[in-house]
C-alpha cells in the first residue's frame, strides 16, 4: 500500500543516473512516457508505466492530467535574506549613473547592509519567509542562502538564524552559506585584510552553532584580491566548512583558476572567466553556476559562456542568484528562458542545469534533484505538455502542485496560489 499515487504522467523526467551530469551527458535526458510514481513515508518507492497502476493500492491518488512531472528544482544561489528594497535605484540605472556613484550617494548594497543592520530578527525571518513561499510555488525544494549583508559578526550571525529557522520551519529545505566576505563595509574601507581575519575568526562561532556549512567570497576588482581570495578559502577548509566562491563576475581576475585550486563545490558568476580557466574547471570537479538573470539586470549584454563550459566537459548549474540589487527575482523558470535565449543552452541542458547538477552545487547530490526509488519525494507536476514548454512560454508560472518529501506544499488552483 502506497501512500501516495502519482498516475497519468505524461513525460516524467527522472533524471536517474549517478553523479553529477557533465558535458556531452547534458544532452540526454532520462525520461519515461506515461509513467506513474508510488510514494511511502516521504520516498520513492515505485516508478513504473501508468498501465501497472491499476494493481497498485494507495491512500491518495494525484492525476496527473497527462502533462509534466519532473524533481523538485534546486536554486543553488540566492541571498534569500535581508531587509529593504532598491527600486530606488532603477531610474538612476537608466540615466547610467554608474554604480560606484550609486554607492557613493549611500546607494547599493551598502544599502542592504545599513538596513539589515536595523531590521530584528523577526522582521527578516518574515521577509524571508515570504521569499522562500514564492520560490515553493514556483517549484523549488531546495535553495541555497547566503549571509552576507550584516558585514560585522551580529549581523550575519542574525542572518544565518534565520536561514537555520526558515530550514526546520519551512517546507522548502534551506543550505546556509557564510558569505561574511561579500564587500568592505565603510568602517573597514582601509583595512580589508583586518576585516577578513575578522570574519575568518569568526567562522569558529558558525561552525560551533552549525550556521553554515558553505562558506563563500566575493573575489572581484575593488572587493577581495585572488589572494585575500585563496586565504580566505584556505581557512575556511581548514576549519571545516566546503567552499564555493563569486567568480570572474565581471573582470577575469583569475577566481575560475583559484576555485579549481582549492577544490570548490561551485564557482558562481564566471561572466568573465578565461578561456584557460574554463578549460581547468571542465577538468574538475567543481560545478560551474551560472546566473543569467544577473547579466540580464545589469543590462550589459554580457554572459557567461555555457557552450564553452559545457563544450569542453564542465557540470553546469543554474541560479536565480536573487537578491535586492542585481536579480530582484524568484522565479527559476524564468532564468530557464534566459538561459535557452542568452546562454545558448538546449532544453535538455537547462534541466539537467536546474535538478541534478544544481543539488551537486550544494552538496545534495545524493538526495535531491532526480526521481529514483529510496530518495526523497520532492517532485512538481506541471501544467505544461513536455519539459521544452516551461523554458519556451516564458514569465509566468507553470507550476500545479509541489510535493516535498512525498506532502503536498503548495498547489494551485484557478488563478490563485497557496503555499502551506
Ligand atoms: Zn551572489
Amino acid at each position: 500500500m502506497m501512500d501516495t499515487l502519482i498516475v497519468n504522467i505524461g513525460q516524467l523526467l527522472t533524471m536517474e543516473g549517478d553523479g553529477p551530469v557533465k558535458g556531452e551527458q547534458m544532452k540526454t535526458l532520462p525520461l519515461m512516457e506515461q509513467a506513474a510514481i508510488g510514494i511511502k513515508d516521504g520516498r520513492v518507492a515505485w516508478i513504473g508505466s501508468n498501465e501497472e497502476t491499476k494493481t497498485i493500492s494507495a491512500k491518495h491518488i494525484i492525476d496527473a492530467e497527462g502533462k509534466l512531472v519532473t524533481p523538485g528544482l534546486v536554486d543553488p544561489h540566492t541571498h534569500l535574506v535581508f531587509a529593504g528594497s532598491r527600486e530606488h535605484e532603477l531610474p538612476l540605472k537608466q540615466q547610467g549613473v554608474p554604480y560606484l556613484e550609486i554607492l557613493k550617494r549611500g546607494g547599493g548594497i551598502l544599502s542592504t547592509v545599513r538596513a539589515t543592520r536595523a531590521a530584528s530578527e523577526e522582521e527578516l525571518y518574515e521577509k524571508a519567509r515570504v521569499h522562500l513561499d514564492r520560490m515553493l510555488s514556483y517549484g523549488v525544494t531546495t535553495v541555497e542562502a547566503k549571509s552576507g549583508y550584516g558585514l560585522d559578526e551580529e549581523t550575519e550571525w542574525k542572518q544565518l538564524r534565520v536561514a537555520k529557522r526558515l530550514h526546520q520551519t519551512h517546507p522548502v529545505e534551506v543550505v546556509s552559506t557564510f558569505l561574511g566576505a561579500h564587500a568592505i563595509p565603510t568602517e573597514h574601507q582601509n583595512h580589508p585584510d583586518d576585516f577578513l581575519q575578522q570574519m575568518v575568526d569568526f567562522m569558529d562561532v558558525i561552525k560551533q552553532e552549525q550556521l553554515a556549512e558553505f562558506a563563500d567570497i566575493f573575489c572581484e576588482t575593488g572587493v577581495f584580491t585572488v589572494e585575500q581570495s585563496r586565504l580566505f578559502l584556505q581557512k575556511a577548509k581548514e576549519k571545516g566548512f566546503a567552499v564555493k566562491i563569486h567568480a570572474d563576475e565581471i573582470d577575469s581576475l583569475g577566481g575560475t583558476e583559484l576555485a579549481v585550486e582549492v577544490g570548490a563545490v561551485s564557482a558562481d558568476h564566471l561572466v568573465g572567466a578565461s578561456s584557460a580557466g574554463i578549460h581547468q574547471l571542465a577538468h574538475s570537479n567543481t560545478i560551474a553556476v551560472l546566473l543569467p538573470g544577473t547579466s540580464f539586470y545589469l543590462g550589459k549584454g554580457k554572459y557567461a559562456n555555457a557552450r564553452q563550459m559545457i563544450d569542453e566537459g564542465a557540470a553546469v548549474a543554474l541560479a536565480t542568484d536573487f537578491n535586492p540589487g542585481s536579480s530582484p527575482t524568484e522565479n527559476l523558470q524564468f532564468i530557464m528562458t534566459l538561459a535557452a535565449l542568452y546562454l545558448r543552452m538546449t532544453s535538455e541542458e537547462i534541466w539537467h542545469a536546474v535538478t541534478v547538477n544544481a543539488a551537486y552545487a550544494v552538496n545534495r547530490g545524493q538526495d535531491a534533484g532526480r526521481i529514483m526509488i529510496g530518495r526523497k519525494a520532492d517532485i512538481v507536476l506541471w501544467d505544461a505538455p513536455n519539459y521544452m514548454y516551461v523554458p519556451y512560454h516564458y514569465g509566468i508560472n507553470h507550476v500545479r502542485m509541489v510535493l516535498k518529501e512525498g506532502k503536498v506544499v503548495s498547489e494551485r488552483g484557478k488563478g490563485d496560489v497557496s503555499v502551506s
